[in-house]
């Protein structure tokens, strides 16, 4: 999955995966898990993703690489966020071959910068159940409250507008290039990712279906 930050991968690719039995693996996710853990990863992963820059290469490879080759992943995967850089792309291939399993299909949601960047700058989740708010599109009945159990809401670091420019800085400079990167390689297919929810997932599912 590729696309801008608040494009709307993670809520894309956690879909798709439960539509077609895969893993959903996010890279992001799995590098707050590690942050939160305190692990000597999560702990090289900080600095960046509180800058909106990108953690090295081999650092993420690494990381993602077990989780491909891991069992969870054997009926297939769904990536989200990853890759990121040329270089990821070139390593992911190589793991992809050495498994024998080339990518199906790579799906690159489109969303203007000024469409994904109030999406990031609004939002804020729960840090007791994980529970996701936004200012415009879904915000809680209680201001700062979480509906379900009125702990304080929290953004994310990353979501404040500074850290949202460098993020969409470092989109544009490492991760489109990818875009020309799959389509040369006849798997690339684009969705209009500035439609709602259920509009984007019915073209992501169109789009997955024109495999092979
Ligand atoms: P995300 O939740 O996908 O927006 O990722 C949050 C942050 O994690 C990014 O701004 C990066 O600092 C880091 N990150 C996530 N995925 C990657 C990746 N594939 N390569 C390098 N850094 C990443």
């Amino acid at each position: 999955m590729l696309g801008p930050p608040g494009a709307g991968k993670g809520t894309q690719a956690g879909r798709l995966a439960a539509e077609v039995r895969a893993v959903h693996l996010s890279s992001g996710d799995i590098l707050r898990a590690e942050r939160a853990a305190r692990s000597p990863l999560g702990r090289q992963a900080q600095a960046y993703m509180d800058g909106g820059t990108l953690v090295p290469d081999e650092l993420v490879l690494e990381m993602m690489a077990n989780r491909i080759e891991s069992p969870e992943a054997q009926n297939g995967f769904v990536l989200d966020g990853f890759p990121r850089t040329i270089p990821q792309a070139r390593g992911l291939d190589e793991c992809l071959e050495r498994l024998g399993r080339p990518i199906d299909r790579v799906i690159n949601i489109d969303a203007a910068d000024e469409v994904v960047a109030p999406r990031l700058t609004g939002r804020w989740s729960c840090p007791v159940d994980g529970r996701v708010y936004h200012d415009m599109f879904s915000p809680p009945a209680r201001a700062g409250k979480c509906d379900e159990c009125g702990a304080a809401l929290v953004r994310r670091k990353d979501d404040e507008p500074a850290v949202v420019r460098q993020r969409l800085a470092t989109y544009h400079g490492q991760t489109k290039p990818l875009i020309e990167y799959y389509r040369q390689r006849g798997v690339l297919a684009t969705v209009d990712g500035n439609a709602d929810i259920g509009a984007v997932f019915a073209s992501v599912c169109a789009a997955v279906r024109g495999i092979g």
